[in-house]
Parts: structure tokens; sequence; C-alpha cells
């Protein structure tokens, strides 16, 4: 068990306890149970070892009648008996013990960790047996992928489940040719509904409308169970107050629109996680930090599923902050400096247009890829006209020599490069005047919020006033 797992997930501002916490009580009766049930399985049917139900049964009744002094030494005796297994005690059976028919919302973890025993012929608990968890279908993920079976037989993961609410979730867990199967059910996103991850670090609020904004950079968490990432490329440095910013845009988007978008914000800060990066690069092989790594994407795939069942396309924006001279917000489409200074019909060309995190757009909108770059109602040219210089824009077509970012790991997973609905873009913005004070993060934020209305009602022909379901 990781650190990790004994953490609790936060959700709707009380503390739920996350299914590892329910693990562990189960696991401490467990121990008891266990050892009494090794002593009796001698004299019974290997198919009641496997009973769940039937466990505890044998230790009520036999607790009844023993007197107490001598039940404390029967229950010593039960101890050092189960840390001495037959040398040919070999698995024969695998059964579930705990989490299977569990519940949970879509990318969060099921309330009773999937659990299994591999017990030998007599029906006594097999340790040190490799145990493998496998999602089989709906898109989840588990955080032990591989365990050891323990004294008292028993290994355990945790499952989450995947982005689609409703669809079949399967957990295939083997162990010594043996297989069993866990199923639970999807639980529909609740708009509005705060959904944390572990220690904290991923903070997922659900929206109505179809934007979904996110923020990796701009948290402050350093605990210290997370080694600071060493990487030799590895960037640490914050983007400050992009946390706060991205948290100033629910109120912003529901003030001018009646409804909200979906927000996620990492709150570790860069020193720790990179959700910016992939896997390896962002959590240098830290289980804490690839938890919350996949934590974090698993509720931008929620949030993407949510949006394409309710408005069939989506506007994807991952906020950041730069810290570069010139004082505009650099417009990240995952195409270069050079690439963006070539000609209008280099830009609508079929390569430049599917290197783009807009590609679906500037494959079916009526707007040229060029146009929805830096024409009158691109992107760069709205911000522009609400007083936030921008590149690219009409004012600005290219960044020229100057640096800028093109859009990282996340622009091109959750926007539209790969094809999909849902197109992206990654937002660089300057400090000073857009996110240095809170005035002015909410004056942004409503910027923003405008852009967007303007953009989709353009682009997509979505209203976003009319778009909120809620
Ligand atoms: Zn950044």
């Amino acid at each position: 068990m990781t650190t990790a797992d004994a953490e609790p997930i936060l959700q709707n501002g009380r503390q739920r306890h996350e299914s590892a916490h329910a693990g562990v009580r189960l696991a401490g009766r467990r121990v008891t149970a266990g050892s009494v049930t090794q002593r009796q399985a001698s004299a019974r049917p290997a198919s009641d070892a496997r009973s769940p139900g039937r466990l505890y049964g044998p230790m009520s009744h036999f607790a009844k009648w023993v007197p107490r002094p001598l039940l404390a030494v029967l229950l010593l005796a039960c101890g050092s008996d189960s840390t001495s297994a037959p040398a040919d005690s070999s698995p024969a059976a695998l059964s579930i013990t705990a989490g299977d028919g569990g519940s949970a919302v879509v990318a969060t973890s099921t309330d009773v960790r999937p659990t299994v025993r591999v017990t030998d012929a007599a029906g006594a608990p097999v340790a040190n047996t490799t145990v493998t968890f496998t999602v089989s279908a709906g898109g989840g993920w588990v955080t032990d992928a591989a365990s050891t079976s323990g004294t008292d037989g028993t290994a355990a993961t945790t499952w989450y489940l995947g982005p689609v609410p409703a669809a079949a979730q399967t957990l295939t867990v083997a162990a010594a040719g043996f297989t069993v199967a866990f199923s639970a059910t999807a639980q529909p996103l609740v708009p509005g509904t705060i959904y944390t991850g572990v220690g904290g670090y991923v903070e997922f609020t659900p929206g109505d409308l179809p934007v979904i904004i996110t923020a990796p950079h701009g948290g402050t968490l350093r605990p210290a169970s997370i080694p600071n990432r060493s990487g030799p490329n590895a960037t640490t440095v914050r983007d400050a107050e992009t946390d706060l910013l991205a948290l100033d845009m629910p109120a912003a988007f529901e003030m001018r629109t009646g409804g909200t978008p979906h927000v996620v914000v990492l709150h570790l800060h860069r020193e720790k996680l990179d959700a910016n990066r992939d896997i390896a690069e962002a959590a240098e092989g830290n289980l804490t930090a690839e938890r919350a790594w996949r934590e974090y994407h698993g509720f931008i795939e929620a949030a993407r599923h949510h949006v394409i069942a309710e408005h069939e396309r989506g506007f994807y924006i991952d906020l950041h902050g730069h810290g570069h001279a010139i004082p505009r917000l650099e417009l990240g489409y995952l195409l270069t400096s050079a690439q963006l200074g070539g000609s209008d019909a280099s830009l609508n060309s079929t390569t430049m247009v599917q290197r783009s995190s807009i590609r679906t757009l500037a494959e079916t909108g009526p707007a040229s890829h060029a146009e929805l770059l830096r024409g009158p109602q691109s992107f760069g040219t709205l911000f522009e006209a609400q007083g936030y210089p921008a590149v690219p824009s009409s004012a600005q077509p290219d960044p020229g020599d100057d640096p800028y970012f093109t859009g990282g790991y996340s622009t091109q997973r959750h926007g539209s490069r790969a094809g999909g609905p849902i197109d992206g873009v990654q937002i660089e913005a300057n400090r000073v005047g857009v996110r240095d004070t809170e005035t002015n993060r909410r004056a942004f934020a409503a910027a923003l919020a405008l852009v967007v209305e303007s953009y989709f009602e353009e682009h997509y022909d979505i209203p976003l006033a009319a778009a909120a379901v809620r």
C-alpha cells in the first residue's frame, strides 16, 4: 500500500472515506478472522473458506463459549499458526472477498477496494502469490496493477472507474492461473459538485457548458512525501495564480451565460508534478504523483464525455502563465512560430490543419484555419478587442522571433489534433494586469467568458446562454 492509499478523497467539502480506508478497516478484521479460518479450514470444505459470509460466523460462535483467558491463548496460537503455512501450500482457488458490485461517480474510485483471496486445496490462505488487476471494460484504471497476496491470502487495489456513465465497468483479477471478475456502476457527474482527488491534490468542478478549463501549473502544495522532480529537463517554475484564475471562471461564466464551465485544477506544486507532461516526465515514477496525474486527466476525460453527451461539440482551454518580456497572451494551437509565420494558404493546408489543436473546427466550420487563428473572429482578435494583447491575432499574426509557447501535452491530448469534437487552445497569460491581483483576475475571467461566448456563437453556432442546461 502506498502512502496515497491511506489518504482521503474530499467530496462536496465533506470528507468521504476513500475506498482504501474501507480496505484498511476490512483488512484489520480479516487479520483475526483469517487466522481462525486457517485453523478450521482443514475440517471444512474449501468452498466454505471462499464464502465471505461465513468467514466471520465461526469466530463469533467460537468466542461465545470459550472462557476469555483461554480464548486469548487460542488467539495467540492462531497468530503464530498463520506465520507458518505448510511448505507445500499452493494456490488452488481465487475468490472475491470484497468490492464487487460497487458504484462510483465516473473517474472516481469505488467505495470498497476490490479484494481477492488466494487459497490452497484445503481452503487455507496462500501468501506471496502474484495477483494482477486489469481493467477489462469501461476505461478505468487501478492504483496497483500487480500485487502479492498477504499472509491472509488477500490482495487488493483501488479501482477508478472510466469516464462514461452507465458504461460497463469490469476489473479482471488473475492469480496462479485463476481469474475472477468485478463489476461496478459508473454514476454521472453532478454539475457544481466539487470532486477532489487523493490528498486534495486535484480539484474538479463539473459544469454544464461545453467548455473545459484546466490549470496544471498554479499549485502550491509541496508534500514531503513526494520528492521534488529532478529530471534533466524538469521545469519546476510555478505559473503563479493561474490556479486562482481558473477558479474564478465559474462565477464569470455564470454571470455572463447562466452556466458554468468544467474546471480542473492541480493544487500540487510543479516541483512535485507537472500535469502538462506525459506521466513519466510528469511524475518521475512517484506513485502518489502518478495517481494525481491519472486523476487530473481522468477528470478531464470525464468532463469531455459529459460535454459531448450534452452538446456534441466543445472547447478546451489549458491556462498557463509565462514570464516572457512582451506582455501579451500567447495562444498555443500546437503550431510553431515558423508555421504561424507562413501564408494563409500554408496554414490552410491539410498538413497544418492536421497539426492543429482546433483541427476539427477548421475541418468542419465555415471559417478557414487561418481565419480561426488570426481572423477578425479568432480567439486572439476577440481578446485584443477586450484590451488583452494576444498572439496570434489580426494585430499580431505570428510571434516572429520572440519567445512563444506552442501548446503542450494537455492541448495535444484533449484538443482535436487527433480528431474528436472538442477543440482546444493553450493560453499562456502574462502576469501584470491579468493574474496578479484578484481584481485583475476577475476582470480577465469576465473577458474570457465574453470571448468564449462570442467564439461559440460565431464558430459553433451555439449560444452559451441557451446551452446552460442546469
Ligand atoms: Zn505552464
